[in-house]
């Protein structure tokens, strides 16, 4: 028989097929009246929106949707979610996606507590003003259900969103504690539909989250546990999931994996983030798909700091040796079993502008800082060369 499981850390989590289905009654404990639901037209072309939005209505609540998150959202985008959002007094937001829906969701509901919220709380920015998360001004910011139909970004369990800037497109991360959610919900049903390709590219997401923050020179016990637990967990399910879309044990076993990669990532990112974000600006590329491909040029360029930590990530993946050049044999034959590119030429990136590609790497304080060694942005654009061209050195 299915089970639901419920957790209470950090945000309640409902996770099993058919939570879905506990999402009107926490609404109804909640006493949430006006909810928004924020989703994309790819979503409500598969019906989720319309078999929740049925549910919802038939219990007496004022639903108003929100259906044109664009993929890698935009501050425009935002801004004409928060004028739907304005329409009507709102007691709940529930974000209905992958990723750009959630991060959308958490800037739709910053901005209308603050409508220089994407300025104020631009991680660069806030982190100068306010020494911690919990240090941060208080805002009335309207809770927050996430419902990922991915499982990749984690953005369902995280504080932070990225947009992108409409005039200069340079991505931003934005943080605040009141984007972290009030309830998620993982229900694998709502995977199932998920194009093999995507699935490979955002579960490779979540897995880079787990090693980035794994290998963060930052000291969170806690969260390097729970990133060796993930790696573990996709190394096991990403390829059945791939393989076998309607498989909900793999489904759920990744959607998992990836809430929990929020949780890792407290730890931080890194380089692999720096170049993904830097690139996901510039050239509208998938954010998983990026990482999947940049991760062995970055882990090969921290070898000197990362080399003697990754014997527990070799244990927990049934690796026989404990060097890095294990783990990179390991990533690499992943990746190909998963059909991931091995440059990034083989998605139309070319090297022209690798100066500036580095530049906005090592700007990015959110992933850049943490990663094990302070590149320069020379460095990052020496990785997104070799990234480019293929060359593992
Ligand atoms: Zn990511």
């Amino acid at each position: 028989m299915n089970t639901i499981n419920y957790w209470n850390y950090p945000t309640e989590i409902y996770s099993g097929s058919g939570a879905i289905a506990e999402l009107l009654p926490f609404c109804q404990l909640q006493g949430y009246q006006h909810i928004l639901i924020v989703t994309d037209q790819g979503i409500t072309k598969l019906g989720h929106v319309s078999s929740l939005y049925a549910a919802l209505v038939a219990a007496g609540k004022v639903v108003t949707v929100f259906d044109q998150v664009e993929s890698n959202p935009s501050t425009d985008n935002v801004a004409l979610g928060v004028k739907t959002y304005a329409e009507h007094p709102q007691d709940v937001i529930i974000a209905l996606g992958g990723g750009s829906v959630l991060d959308a969701a958490k800037a739709i509901s910053l901005v209308a507590a603050d409508p220089n919220g994407l300025e104020n709380f631009d991680w660069n920015v806030a982190f100068h003003r306010y020494p911690t998360l919990s240090s941060f001004p208080k805002l009335a910011i309207t809770p927050l259900i996430m419902v990922p139909t991915t499982a990749g970004t984690g953005s369902e369990l995280s504080r932070e969103a990225v947009i992108t800037n409409a005039v200069d497109h340079v991505k931003h991360v934005i943080t605040h504690q009141g984007l972290l959610a009030k309830a998620v919900f993982l229900d694998p049903d709502l995977t199932v539909a998920l194009p093999a390709h995507l699935t490979a590219a955002t579960g490779v997401d979540a897995l880079t989250h787990h090693l980035e923050a794994y290998f963060s020179p930052l000291n969170h016990p806690m969260s390097s546990g729970i990133a060796l637990e993930g790696i573990r967990l996709i190394a096991q399910h990403l390829p059945l999931a791939v393989a076998e879309p309607t498989n909900l044990v793999a489904r759920e076993n990744m959607l998992v994996a990836s809430a929990m990669a929020a949780v890792a990532f407290q730890k931080g990112l890194g380089g692999v983030h720096a170049l993904a974000h830097a690139l996901g600006g510039r050239y509208k590329k998938h954010h998983g798909l990026l990482n999947a491909i940049l991760l062995p040029y970055v882990l090969k360029a921290n070898a000197a700091t990362i080399a003697d930590k990754v014997a527990p990530v070799n244990a927990v993946l049934g690796l026989s040796g404990s060097t890095l050049d294990h783990l990179l044999d390991w990533v690499l034959t992943f990746r190909q079993q998963l059909s991931i590119p091995h440059s990034l030429a083989e998605i139309g990136i070319e090297s022209v502008e690798g100066a500036l590609i580095g530049q906005h790497a090592a700007a990015d304080t959110s992933s850049a800082d943490t990663n094990p060694i302070a590149f320069t942005a020379e460095e990052y654009e020496a990785i997104f060369l070799h990234a480019v061209a293929g060359v593992l050195v």
